[in-house]
């Protein structure tokens, strides 16, 4: 009998869904990083990625803003009087390598890729969970797209995100807003004019009716301004009287 040794090696070699490098080598090393998340299926989309890729992932294991989850203090959230959501955690920091991934998901569209990111922010959400003692949320929304975003690109990231959480956890996903156009250049404005510019960006979706605690998810969160005027409109649009309350979910925080 002859044995088809390469055979063998073709069958155990997996392909890591971010680099594409065999997640087989150095399997055991790889599994020794943690992956902090409690539902089966996300933590078992992360432990099919390589070791090197799995220990890019720099979590925010330790939110020092009690408001928007960040890893440093954080003026924004001191600065900001009014606020329309409640709070918000992030995933992870937004380093070049998450940026890289980020790209890879948007501009392709992969569908391993966004089963790695959906996996990662189940991380964000079951800290969310944690801070507002909550065993779940009824209601996912996310931040969508202007029209003609979303006819370049083919899909809002932010929605099949959205999509595979309420999968997993149990959540009904809705399509709550819209949004009428695009602000281009966030980072060279100053924070005062990107609050004004939001404004007028979103309405809500004029068919939906809806009450309780709605998360509310987006890929990167800058400032909090395009989360703060999406929490504003879905509490003004909420019944019966604006009593809504929205929690934030994002997955890097710049
Ligand atoms: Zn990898
Ligand atoms: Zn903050």
């Amino acid at each position: 009998m002859r044995l088809n040794v390469g055979s063998w090696f073709a069958s155990t070699k997996r392909e890591c869904p971010i680099c594409g490098r065999d997640a087989s080598q150095g399997a055991s090393a790889a599994a020794a990083v943690p992956i902090p998340i409690r539902h089966p299926a996300p933590k078992q989309a992360l432990a099919s990625l390589c070791g090197l890729c799995r220990k890019a992932i720099p979590w925010i294991a330790h939110p020092v803003c009690p408001v928007c989850g960040r890893a440093e203090s954080c003026e924004d959230c001191i600065r900001r009087a009014e606020r329309f959501y409640e709070i918000s955690r992030c995933a992870v920091r937004y380093t070049d390598a998450m940026k890289d991934w980020l790209a890879l998901y948007k501009y392709r569209g992969n569908e391993g890729v966004e089963t790695i990111l959906a996996a990662m922010l189940a991380f964000a959400l079951e800290r969310l969970l944690a801070a507002t003692s909550q065993a779940s949320f009824p209601i996912i929304t996310a931040v969508p797209l202007a029209p003609e975003r979303l006819r370049e690109r083919g899909f809002n990231q932010a929605e099949r995100l959205a999509c595979r959480l309420a999968e997993w956890y149990g959540m009904s996903y809705r399509p709550l807003l819209h949004r009428l156009r695009h602000t281009e250049k966030q980072s060279l404005k100053t924070r005062r004019s990107r609050v004004v510019d939001m404004r007028g960006n979103f309405t809500a979706v004029s068919t939906a009716s809806f009450s309780g605690n709605i998360v509310l998810l987006d890929d990167v969160y800058t400032t909090g301004s395009t989360l703060d005027e999406c929490a504003r409109v879905l509490r003004q649009a909420s019944e019966p009287q604006g009593d809504s309350r929205i929690y934030g979910l994002l997955w890097a925080r710049s």
